[in-house]
């Protein structure tokens, strides 16, 4: 009776400490807090988890203890290994394992359903099997999703001939094998409800593989929503309080984000999902005819900060790749010091992951009202002096908004050839993830300055130390 108030007492606290730490993200001031408070949350369940089966004369606490002893090692040492740059692939593969958790707890209690061990509910019954289907295909996509991130995958080698319909294919078969399994019971058995997860483990691959290029932030943010959304499932089937709330709260987070992230590329999720659209495998090439871009000097471009009355940073995933963020600071201090009036414009899938800019920005102490979010930046361009693009290249390509054959059309973009000079920094006239070329390169306004990121913007500040 103690150790299940006790137990119920934890989780409380576990999910207040979530919640809390959920709103307290919600400002890049208190993120850091808001991470710390959720972690907290979770160290709290944990333990509450932990002592659970104290009461249980046939409890397993050794594995439980060898679990949490190889698990806690893993994740420490990849956090401590992973660079900064790699943020966005470990983020992935932590969501897919995320799903695999729920699947493997759904295969559990399966496994004993099957062998006569444990009764279900119909009800019952069609949550477990939910969770398998949802926490594998959340697994599998989200490991294609870190190939895919990591560029040891291309679209093109994943994407089949007339893909959206064997998807739509695979969808109706496993959507049959789902509601068959759940009216059948024990006697559908274990061997369909094993092809059903291995078709759901396909589906979590081909359903990821044609969706590629600038739809990855939807993809990115869908497949944490059912990572959610498995972990709330499972904590339903094992009638969890803590699991079940955090489940709900991460799908929830998820699905929003989903909703913003197809807001800011303009499409349906529905588009997204059938459409295929930014993949490389459906067009766009890198081929800049015989136009020729014009190239700036450190000096010219020190001298056109330092004069103008406001300049507007637009930092991409190439300041992630450069790690610049702290250097583009010193810039902006020093330009303020000479009255400068220095802000910075941040598209919504600017980087590798959402909110990718504001995290690196934060990283910095850039003061948060010095970010403007697309429209506001929008708005402040026309009145703007001099843009400094940072290693973004997507997220500024005019072809978005004025040519009908590229695979970004359609997408918002930062319009930064309404500002009087644009500068941009990055090493090669390469194109980003889309894979397309940036007209802006050739536009009369612009000029570049070639070189890593960090290497330019110091050379910048040495400049503008010297004037
Ligand atoms: P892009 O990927 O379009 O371009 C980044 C540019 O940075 C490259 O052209 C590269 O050019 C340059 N770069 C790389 N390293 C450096 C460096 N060390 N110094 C200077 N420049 C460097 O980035 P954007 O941020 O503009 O756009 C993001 C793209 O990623 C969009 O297509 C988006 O859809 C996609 N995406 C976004 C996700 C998200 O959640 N935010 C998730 C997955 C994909 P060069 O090699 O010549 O230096």
């Amino acid at each position: 009776m103690l150790i299940s108030t006790l137990v119920k007492f934890f989780y409380l606290l576990g999910a207040v400490a979530f919640v809390w730490g959920l709103r307290l993200l919600s400002s890049p001031d208190s993120a850091r807090r808001g991470n710390i408070l959720a972690g907290i949350g979770m160290g709290i369940a944990i333990l509450g988890a932990l002592i659970e089966p104290i009461a249980n004369a046939n409890n397993n606490y050794l594995w439980i203890i060898v679990g949490l002893i190889v698990g806690g090692v893993i994740g420490w040492l990849a956090a401590k290994k992973i660079q900064m740059t790699a943020m966005p692939q470990m983020v992935s593969v932590f969501n897919g394992l995320g799903g695999a958790c729920a699947t493997v707890l759904a295969a559990a209690e399966l496994t004993k359903f099957y062998d006569s061990e444990a009764i279900m509910t119909t009800g019952e019954l069609g949550i477990a099997v939910f969770t398998l289907l949802i926490g594998a295909i959340s697994f599998t996509g989200s490991m294609l999703a870190y190939g895919k991130l990591d560029g040891k995958i291309q679209d093109k080698n994943v994407i089949l001939p007339r893909h959206g319909v064997i998807n739509l294919i695979l969808l109706i078969i496993v959507a049959v094998l789902f509601v068959w399994l759940t009216i059948q019971g024990q006697q559908a058995g274990m061997t369909l409800a094993g092809v059903f997860l291995l078709l759901a483990l396909i589906y979590g691959v081909s359903f990821v593989a044609p969706i590629g290029g600038a739809d990855m932030p939807v993809v990115i943010s869908l497949l944490n929503s059912f990572t959610g959304i498995g972990a709330a499932a499972a904590g339903l089937i094992y009638g969890n309080q803590i699991m079940l709330v955090g489940g709900i709260l991460v799908g929830a987070a998820g699905t929003i984000l989903t909703v913003l992230m197809c807001d800011a590329m303009n499409r349906s999720l529905l588009n997204v999902i059938i459409g295929g659209f930014g993949s490389a495998a459906t067009g766009g090439g890198t081929d800049s005819g015989d136009q020729v871009a014009k190239v700036a000097t450190v000096n010219d471009v020190a001298i056109q900060m330092f004069y103008a009355n406001s300049v507007m940073f637009v930092p991409g995933y190439g300041l992630a790749v450069a790690q610049a963020q702290k250097t583009v600071k010193e810039l902006d201090d020093l330009l303020e010091a000479n009255g400068v009036d220095v802000k910075y414009a941040i598209h919504p899938v600017a980087g590798r992951m959402p909110g990718h800019m504001n995290v690196l920005l934060a990283e910095a102490d850039v003061p948060y009202p010095k970010l403007l979010d697309l429209e506001d930046a929008n708005a402040a361009l026309k009145d703007t002096d001099t843009v400094i693009i940072v290693g973004a290249n997507d997220v500024v390509n005019p072809a978005a908004l004025d040519d009908p054959s590229s695979p970004i059309y359609g997408m918002p973009v930062l319009e930064v050839w309404n500002a009087k000079n644009i500068i941009v920094l990055k090493r090669s006239m390469s194109a980003g993830y889309a894979g397309i070329q940036n007209p802006l390169f050739f536009h009369d306004k612009n000029r570049m300055l070639f070189g890593d990121a960090k290497d330019s913007i110091q050379k910048l500040v040495q400049e503008v130390k010297n004037m």
